[in-house]
């Protein structure tokens, strides 16, 4: 048990610590901690709050830095879709990554915009996983959701569709459209995808899994997943959706019959 909070404390702190807003609050606190103790000559105690409240203030800080630094979004990031629209694939020559040196202590930052998706920040080794596959890999890779639509970063060029895709249904379609097969396109959007998860079925599977993937616990670039693929049957009931990051998502795209991960791990 407590191994298993350690664990956890880990996971989070870790990364934490690495990112220039972990070092300067350590280095703050540190250094606040020594004049309070040794210069001052405060209680031990009264020098450890002082050290925490230096950790406090740098956070918040850096917050307020990343917040008021932000892109603003262009014009098309601001579009929006209708609640209730039908299932649709599209090319999206707007999206795109960009970098900028904004961040905390003007650290580099990673985003991602395309139309309907306002600037959405990615962790540098995120990016750098996502660009990875992205060359490697002959599935297309997910990238982001914002409200109903999914981004595809496939062969150099990004899509977006709105029917909660998953790797092997996404590779499908792009295929076809790179084939210019619009009847195709058509077909396999009524016949696998002809009805998106309704915005209650996301949310309650949502938080029954705590906004975490199934399979790895990680809480970036989360997608929901039905057990039975489309192909096979699928239903937007909850009990045959589930979350997995994108990571799981194509190991179980790529695992072939096997697509049951998410129903056994939800139970
Ligand atoms: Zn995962």
């Amino acid at each position: 048990m407590i191994n298993h909070v350690a664990a956890k404390l880990d996971s989070r702190v870790s990364p934490w610590l690495h990112t220039r807003e972990g070092i300067a609050s350590v280095s703050v606190s540190v250094v606040v901690f020594w004049i309070l103790w040794a210069a001052v000559e405060v209680p031990l105690l009264a020098a450890l709050l002082g050290a925490a409240f230096a950790i406090l203030l740098v956070s918040l800080g850096a917050r307020l830095w990343e917040s008021s630094t932000a892109p603003d979004p262009a014009p098309f990031s601001t579009f929006e879709d209708s609640v209730d629209g039908c299932v649709e694939l599209r090319h999206d020559p707007n999206a795109g990554f960009w970098r900028d040196s904004r961040g905390f202590l003007w650290g580099d930052r990673i985003w991602f915009a395309g139309t309907g998706c306002p600037p959405t920040q990615l962790r540098p080794d995120t990016y750098l996983r996502l660009r990875g596959w992205c060359r490697h890999g002959d599935l297309p890779v997910f990238v982001v959701r914002v409200r109903r639509r999914q981004w595809w970063w496939w062969r150099d060029a990004f899509y977006w569709e709105s029917g909660d895709c998953g790797p092997e249904d996404a590779a499908a379609l792009l295929v076809m459209l790179e084939r210019d097969d619009e009847q195709g396109i058509e077909w396999e959007l009524d016949a696998r995808l002809a009805e998106p998860i309704p915005e209650d079925v996301k949310r309650l599977v949502y938080e029954r899994d705590g906004g975490r993937c199934l399979a790895c616990g990680s809480d970036e670039l989360i997608q929901f997943a039905h057990s039975v693929s489309w192909a096979t049957d699928g239903r937007n009931e909850p009990q045959n959706i589930g979350l997995l990051c994108a990571g799981c998502s194509r190991r179980k795209a790529a695992g072939g019959p096997n697509r049951s991960h998410a129903a056994s791990a939800s139970r």
